[in-house]
């Protein structure tokens, strides 16, 4: 009998930890600049290969790039120096948050979390937590690139800009990442 409910209990153990929504255990990335945060490999892997540099790829060969994870913060801090550099606001001690999404349903759904809005962005940046986030399937180095904007723009002045000028700043960014 006891023997019995210790084996009904392990099973129902079993049962919640399978049960167990798997977006509870996150992957962290620690960059110069960024913390990124991502539920799955397969999301970083996604978001490696659509955030192609083109001709940077160039810069970033003296780095080591042995696994995804390091491809992904030596991009990442490229195109955050490369931003700071374009927009002439030098943020030495800069630290953000990168969150990625596999697709836009995840973006749309954190933008609700946040704003209470619907909206079908594929990146945003929020400056109440300091964070952007990116849909893997949309990461083009542009994308990337605008919300990076956003961050440095944010980061660097003392009052936040106006939302139009903000804009202005990210799609400054964006134009000119690939100068
Ligand atoms: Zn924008």
């Amino acid at each position: 009998m006891n023997r019995f409910f210790v084996i009904i209990s392990l099973v129902l153990f079993l049962l919640v930890i399978i049960s167990l929504p798997h977006h509870c255990f996150a992957f962290e990335i620690n960059s110069e600049y960024a913390v990124i945060e991502y539920q799955s490999k397969d999301a970083l892997r996604k978001f490696n290969r659509k955030l192609y540099l083109g001709r940077f790829k160039f810069n970033l060969r003296k780095l080591s790039n042995d696994t995804i994870e390091d491809e992904v913060r030596n991009k990442i801090d490229f195109i955050v120096e490369k931003a700071m550099k374009v927009l002439r606001m030098y943020l030495p001690e800069l630290k953000f948050r990168i969150m990625i999404h596999p697709s836009k349903k995840g973006v749309k759904e954190d933008f609700k979390r946040i704003y209470n809005i619907r909206v079908n962005y594929i990146a945003f940046y929020s400056p109440s937590e300091n964070k952007v986030f990116y849909s893997a399937n949309n990461a083009e180095l542009r994308v990337v690139a605008h919300e990076i904007g956003h961050v440095v723009a944010e980061n660097y002045f003392e009052v936040s800009p106006p939302q139009n000028i903000h804009e202005v700043i990210a799609q400054y960014a964006e134009q000119h990442i690939t100068d």
